[in-house]
């Protein structure tokens, strides 16, 4: 794993995630390696072009500096993601604890900006248990949602497909930690991944846990497409994906089925390409 330090020019960047208005990314690249991962063409974007998403970490080790500056001349509003193109809690984070102090940073500006208005929201979208670590901080947000993705509940097809994130089992047991703590959180079925994902089996794994959910079909967009089809012949042996993946009939009975596991759980669904505050 090719590590570095980093002084990075900005840590609160305009999202490109619809249901937010800024994001924090506080690392480039991810070790967690999902080889599905959307958020690989950041390597393009970097000094990284020629490596393989998941081998590389830079830590952005002026993050704290650079979020104080940026609270000195911004008032904090809108939906705030952390972890847009980054898992905040990937394994380097438990030694760093960047994504700790920002959050402890954010807090302390929630209780300056309470006496006017509480008008900022968090979002943490993460693949690991590490979240936990920091559940003394969640819970004192006025206003956070934690996104647990998950696209499987096979540990084995899990350490195949995203080698370095916590085992679904993990992630179901941090999703009812968090509830337990009456911290509001879902579950992000993202991506949805023909011939791996079962609704069924995730749903009933799931529902008790979560107050909300939200799934997308596999995202096979320029670059990404060779990744995907990579993981599929070469790590799952499933051969011809692309058949089903283009299939629109397939995806129609998909949504079918996720709409229909919604109301038999009576879960609250998040809109299609949209993850919207409840
Ligand atoms: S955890 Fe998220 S950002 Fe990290 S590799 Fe997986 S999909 Fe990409």
């Amino acid at each position: 794993m090719n590590i570095n330090k980093i002084q990075s020019k900005s840590i609160i960047n305009k999202s490109n995630i619809p249901f937010s208005d800024l994001c924090i990314n506080p690392y480039v690249g991810c070790m967690h390696s999902c080889k599905y991962c959307y958020a690989m063409y950041m390597a393009g974007y970097t000094d990284h072009s020629f490596e393989k998403w998941g081998s590389f970490v830079d830590i952005k080790e002026n993050s704290i500096d650079l979020l104080k500056d940026y609270l000195k001349k911004n008032n904090l509003k809108g939906n705030i993601v952390i972890g847009s193109v980054t898992d905040a809690y990937q394994p380097i984070e438990k030694k760093e604890k960047i994504t700790r102090q920002i959050l402890e940073i954010l807090l302390k500006e929630q209780r300056q900006l309470s006496i006017f208005n509480d008008d900022f929201k968090i979002s943490i979208i993460t693949k690991n248990e590490l979240i936990l670590r920091d559940i003394d901080l969640l819970k004192q947000f006025n206003n956070i949602n934690i996104f647990i993705s998950i696209c499987t509940d096979d540990d084995k097809i899990a350490k195949i497909i995203e080698p370095l994130a916590s085992s679904p089992t993990k992630r179901i047991k941090t999703l009812s930690i968090l509830k337990e703590n009456n911290i509001k959180c879902g579950a992000l079925i993202s991506p949805y991944l023909p011939f791996i994902t079962d609704y069924d089996k995730l749903f009933s794994l799931l529902y008790d846990k979560i107050d909300f959910i939200f799934s997308e079909p596999i995202n096979i967009d320029g670059s990404i497409k060779h990744f995907v089809l990579d993981m599929y012949e070469n790590y799952l042996h499933i051969n011809n994906i692309l058949n089903t993946i283009n299939d629109k009939k397939y995806w129609l009975n998909i949504n079918k089925q996720f709409d229909s596991l919604c109301s038999k759980y009576k879960l609250t669904k998040l809109k299609n390409k949209r993850l919207e505050y409840i």
